[in-house]
């Protein structure tokens, strides 16, 4: 493996596609000029008032006095969130396919070197997993992996995306960002959306963090949605892994490059999602930190009345508890069943699993699942998408 530790995290490697685009420029100026602590109550409450938010509201409702107008935040994007999305909760499991990964970030449990057991699935194992993952009524699957394009080519990934698509009506990748003539190939092989955490926005942070492979490279992971809908993606997601730095940040980062990516691209379908650091095997110095459960749901509400006709997504890092809550007020898209090992849907006997990359809280099935929707006075959605396979 060829390592690029010490490199700069803002140059390009040779073999990454650049495009023309002033997304990032955009971003980082408004991640590096912004100043929380400049917003008062009457810049929540204006916000608070309006239908569409520009970039300076979206920074007062991440501020810390946005904080004492959480109930009224969350009242409007629960409203906001009916308005648009009904009732609905839309249902997906992630299928792990292997955890190998050639790059090191500190925070991450596959990260190379990290003593864990280490797995991938071959096409039996996928199917076997597709058969079970498709037997619990779930028609939206999300395919990960760890980044090694060299244990997990494009062309094996592309393969169980197509093995996928005869299962699933809606499947995602969340993989190593790509250049744009190979996201077309996973379009051509069923795949409908493409998920990159950018973890953080502050590169200073990024580089201290993404000590070596591809990864570190910050603009090619940044322009990652841009490139996948060029290859011909439905649609495109965005995160920040919050507390990891400076979560009001990388909140407005994240917000700000989604709604961009939105106007340039206003067929895209957009999602975000507001994963917090979970611990990690080997490493118990890798907690939330400061990402209260309450600056979660400022996230998710900021999240809502900037960007009203996004998807958002919360994940089974959360607690039952917490995500039975946050549902009605601002969620759209909820995992279930989920299992972050390799081969722990069935694809492999306990001996051959391969290790989680992080800790999940929320341990319910599709049908439990299905219940606390219902009890939250919601509606369980597997799947709107009608396939034309074009
Ligand atoms: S966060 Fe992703 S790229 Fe980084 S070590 Fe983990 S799996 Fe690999």
């Amino acid at each position: 493996m060829k390592f690029i530790q010490k490199t700069d995290p803002m140059e390009y490697l040779p073999s990454q596609e650049r495009i023309d685009s002033d997304i990032m420029l955009k971003v980082l100026n408004a991640h590096k000029n912004v100043n929380f602590d400049e917003f008062n109550a009457f810049d929540v409450q204006k916000a608070l008032d309006k239908d569409n938010l520009n970039l300076r509201d979206l920074q007062a409702l991440l501020s810390p006095v946005a904080a004492n107008f959480l109930e009224e935040m969350v009242a409007k994007s629960k409203a906001i969130k009916e308005r648009y999305f009904g009732k609905n909760i839309y249902l997906f499991t992630p299928q792990y396919i292997a955890n190998h990964c050639d790059n090191n970030c500190v925070y991450c449990g596959f990260k190379v070197g990290n003593d864990i057991k280490r797995a991938q699935l071959d096409e039996n194992d996928i199917i076997k997993e597709l058969k079970n993952i498709a037997k619990t009524g779930l028609k939206e699957i999300l395919i990960l992996t760890g980044e090694s394009q060299t244990k997990t080519p494009l062309n094996y990934i592309a393969n169980a995306c197509k093995l996928a698509k005869e299962y699933f009506d809606i499947v995602g990748v969340e993989i190593y960002p790509l250049n744009s003539d190979e996201y077309a190939i996973l379009h051509d092989n069923g795949v409908d959306f493409v998920t990159v955490f950018q973890e953080t926005y502050n590169p200073i942070k990024y580089g201290k963090i993404h000590l070596y492979g591809n990864k570190r490279v910050f603009p090619y992971r940044f322009n990652a949605q841009e490139r996948a809908l060029i290859g011909g993606m439905r649609g495109v997601a965005f995160a920040a892994l919050l507390g990891i730095d400076d979560w009001r940040k990388d909140a407005m980062a994240t917000a700000l490059h989604a709604s961009l990516i939105q106007s340039k691209y206003p067929h895209a379908e957009i999602s975000i999602s507001v994963p917090r650091l979970r611990p990690i095997i080997n490493n118990n110095k890798i907690n939330p930190k400061d990402v209260t459960e309450r600056a979660l749901l400022q996230v998710i509400a900021a999240y809502r009345l900037f960007l009203p006709y996004a998807n958002i997504t919360l994940s089974s890092r959360e607690s039952a508890y917490f995500r039975d809550n946050a549902m009605a007020l601002g969620i759209t898209k909820v995992s279930a069943g989920v299992s972050v090992g390799i081969g722990e849907h069935g694809g492999k006997d306990d001996k051959d699993k391969g290790d989680g990359q992080f800790e999940i809280s929320d341990n319910r099935d599709v049908n439990q699942m299905k219940t606390a929707i219902k009890n939250a006075g919601l509606t369980p959605v597997m799947s709107d998408y009608i396939y034309t396979g074009i």
